[in-house]
């Protein structure tokens, strides 16, 4: 039988990289154990991890290898079966320092081992607070050094990772317009980023692609890969959210995303006001009537979903026809999938102008609501102060800054708790809970984020009703005589158009005409005002909303379904 009070137990432990690094070969460490067993007057016994089957390449790896000898050595202490330990090196013997405290205090404090370490054998002293203060000390030291060598591999990885995917991320192997690098790192090209913002309030103020090119090509403005500005180039340039400070840079390779903040060149506001005219403009692609100004186009759909654009037939400089039509005819043309629209027959243009005037004219005139909002944003001046929207607006701006800069430390530490996952440094578990919790942070601050947005978004329809109102309140108020497509986006949002079928004279079913669906922004068909006393006027009333639609139908007249 076996007395462990009589007994060293060496923990002989080695990797390929230990050997090389602190000369403690199993041969040196051997022969250390047997020595300091004779100095203690102990027999040696050996406790040895022996050479794990799993391939250790790095530090890593042999601190994430299996250790059934460690397993061994706890159940012996807690069956009193050892003493006296040593072990060559202490930082060997625990994975990292919640480990090695977990030993110290249940197994070498509560069993009152003897643990000897190192070369000479020092007796490890937990017996004073100060003695426990000094060894965690040491080994937070010693667990912050292989957290760095792992960190500092890691990053590397990252950073390898990085620059051989941005190769696919630049167009090309070219930073965005208006972006130059500096270390690796996007930054405002400091003339370039002003013609983008120029870029961005042109097209907002209305003025054309065509014009743009002109006016950077006149300049001496030259895009990265060519010598002169071509307008499919400049209309990506104003869909790209790169101008917004919201880049995407995907890994070519693993396809992960990664989410990285740019210095924004544009506002939010600014950016929503050309895709709104982005999106306009692209309906209106095909129309040739854009040198006559027609009354609803920027108005008209129509119920299958397509676009309805006007046209304009001249023979000889001389106009010989006006009309909408549904534009699924001529997109089916182009090889998009449509579904099948019955709205066949096209809309005289003049006719239907007629119609749609005097609806809203009619509309607009019996309109308690839009009276009272008269009042009260004009006549008050309380909502109308321009200068605190852009007050509201550029704090709002701020706020999206800020999140921006707040999600991408959250992508980054995404990213970071994946590599800590797949390199095995975190726990499944912890890994799943910190995955959790910042993918949670990701959808907060994406929220608030769209939320701020809206915000802006509500400020700038806000500060368009303001300048409408202001400016079409006599209209209001009396009659007016001329409605524009300009009046009409005060208040119209859009006019949705479906075919009314019927028996024609031959008795077939076809389309005998149109019904329009004038969709307004306010519930202004038909709002009433309710007093609060029929008898005392004097005591108030309250606003009964109205519909926010009317609907109107239009006939195809015989004239226009002559052939030439
Ligand atoms: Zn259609």
């Amino acid at each position: 039988m076996s007395n462990p009070l009589k007994e060293l137990h060496c923990y002989l432990r080695v990797s390929s990289e230990g050997q090389k690094t602190d000369g403690g070969s199993l041969n040196v460490q051997r022969n250390h154990g047997k020595k300091l067993s004779k100095k203690l007057g102990l027999k040696y016994v050996e406790v040895f991890e022996g050479s794990s089957s799993t391939m250790i390449r790095s530090e890593e790896d042999f601190y994430n290898s299996p250790r059934p000898q460690y397993r061994l050595l706890q159940d012996m202490i807690r069956d009193k079966r050892l003493i006296n330990l040593w072990v060559w090196n202490k930082d060997r013997l625990h994975r990292d320092n919640l480990e090695e405290e977990f030993f110290n205090r249940f197994m070498i404090q509560e069993h009152k081992i003897n643990f000897y370490y190192g070369e000479h054998g020092d007796l490890l002293r937990l017996d004073t607070p100060l003695d426990r203060m000094n060894n965690r000390f040491f080994s937070i030291i010693s667990t912050y050094q292989k957290d760095n060598t792992s960190y500092l591999s890691r990053k590397g990885k990252q950073e390898k990772s990085r620059t051989e995917g941005s190769k696919g991320v630049f167009m090309g192997g070219t930073v965005n317009f208006g972006y130059t690098t500096k270390n690796k790192k996007f930054k405002k090209h400091p003339t370039e980023s002003k013609y983008v913002k120029k870029m961005f309030e042109m097209y907002s103020r209305g003025e054309s692609l065509k014009e743009i090119k002109t006016y950077f090509d006149t300049n001496g403005v030259k895009p990265r890969r060519s010598k002169l500005w071509s307008l499919g180039s400049l209309h990506k340039m104003l869909m790209n959210r790169v101008y917004i400070g919201e880049f995407i840079w995907v890994d070519r390779k693993s396809e992960e995303e990664f989410f990285i903040t740019v210095p924004r060149i544009v506002t939010h506001s600014l950016f929503q006001k050309v895709q709104r005219k982005l999106t306009v403009n692209q309906k209106n692609k095909g129309s040739n009537s854009r040198k006559f100004d027609t009354l609803l186009d920027d108005f008209l759909v129509c119920y299958c979903g397509e676009n309805i654009t006007s046209h304009i037939k001249s023979t000889h400089g001389k106009i010989v026809k006006k009309y909408y039509y549904c534009h699924s005819k001529n997109n089916k043309w182009k090889g998009k999938k449509v579904d099948v629209c019955m709205n066949r027959r096209s809309m005289n243009m003049d006719e239907t102008d007629k119609l749609v005037s005097e609806t809203v004219r009619e509309v607009v005139g019996d309109s308690n609501l839009l009276k009272e909002r008269f009042k009260i944003d004009v006549l008050d001046k309380k909502s109308v102060d321009e200068d605190t929207i852009e007050i509201e607006k550029d704090k709002l701006q701020t706020s999206i800054d800020n999140i921006n800069k707040e999600l991408e430390v959250i992508i980054d530490s995404l990213s970071i708790n994946e590599i800590n996952h797949l390199t095995k440094k975190t726990e499944t578990r912890v890994y799943k809970e910190v995955k959790k919790t910042l993918e949670e942070q990701r959808l907060v601050q994406e929220e608030r984020k769209e939320q701020k947005v809206d915000e802006i978004e509500e400020l700038d329809n806000q500060k368009d009703w303001v300048n409408w109102v202001t400016k079409y309140s006599d209209e209001i108020n009396t009659s007016f005589s001329n409605i524009t497509s300009d009046y009409l986006k005060g208040i119209v949002s859009n006019i949705e158009v479906s075919p009314k079928m019927g028996k024609n004279r031959d008795d077939e079913e076809k389309q005998v005409g149109h019904i329009m669906k004038i969709n307004f922004k306010l519930p202004i068909v038909g709002d009433s005002i309710q007093y609060n006393d029929v008898k005392k006027k004097s005591k108030g009333y309250k606003l009964v909303n109205g519909k926010k639609s009317i609907k109107k139908e239009i006939g195809i007249n015989v004239g226009g379904r002559k052939k030439k």
